[in-house]
């Protein structure tokens, strides 16, 4: 194994911090299709383009949140990202699922900065591409396996919905997917991603005020309910085979 230079600066523990897993995450990435599931980001981050025009989630979520939360909220995190990182070669040269899920090896001086912003970064890069259609019901194998581990899509919208209105303050729902295809519901808190777990999302709904507040204002509630309608299932779909195939990055 090809150990990188000036390890010293990170210290022993992160002795494991090696190329070798930046290229084999690359190869598996590879061959997913990156308009429809979110390719694995590396350094230098970039503010992904939301995959349709800001209104194009109206009425249920309007025009200025769109833009706001990407341009502005989703950007800083871009930003922060690699400001937390530039100066961390051995950091930057692995992809975000690697820094994220080896964050107890990184440099104590940048682990905040890294869990939030790099976690902000992966979320919302997922985020805008499970968002921009139809809504409706899944089908296929998704909603085959929707009803295997939840027992109805409406049971999974109950259960999502009410993750989403129970986590206190800032935070996510998610429905997480392990590389057999089950599927499992969870809530996490700021910008927690799975992927510091070495877990993948399936999808996530963003429940920070800065995600509903000017349409929605108090009424999480509401906006949970609303963004059904906007779910875009064949993105989800798609990132349902790419779980089971072992090519889902983010
Ligand atoms: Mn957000």
């Amino acid at each position: 194994m090809l150990i990188l230079n000036r390890r010293a600066v990170l210290g022993a523990a992160t002795a494991a911090l090696v190329l070798p897993a930046a290229r084999r995450i690359a190869a598996q990435t590879a061959g997913a299709p990156a308009d429809l599931v979110a390719a694995d980001p590396s350094y230098p981050f970039v503010l992904p383009p939301l995959p349709y025009a800001a209104p194009a989630n109206e009425p249920h979520i309007d025009t200025q949140t769109m833009e706001l939360h990407h341009d502005k909220h989703h950007a800083a995190y871009v930003a922060n990202l690699n400001a937390a990182v530039k100066d961390h070669p051995q950091v930057a040269a692995l992809p975000l699922t690697q820094i994220l899920a080896r964050l107890n090896e990184l440099p104590d001086s940048i682990r905040t900065a890294v869990r939030n912003n790099g976690g902000g970064h992966a979320y919302h890069s997922l985020f805008w591409t499970v968002m921009g259609g139809k809504g409706g019901d899944p089908d296929g194998d998704l909603a085959a396996a929707i009803a295997r581990d939840f027992g109805s899509f409406a049971q999974l919208k109950t259960d999502f919905n009410k993750a989403g209105l129970g986590q206190f303050g800032s935070g996510w729902a998610v429905v997480l997917v392990d590389g057999s295809g089950k599927l499992s519901l969870g809530a996490r808190p700021n910008q927690d991603s799975p992927l510091l777990d070495g877990k993948r999302v399936l999808f996530a709904n963003d429940v920070w005020e800065h995600a509903y507040y000017l349409k929605y204002q108090n009424r999480r509630a509401d906006y949970l309910a609303a963004w059904w309608n906007i779910v875009n299932w064949p993105v989800v779909a798609a990132r349902y085979k790419a779980a089971a195939a072992g090519t889902l990055a983010i």
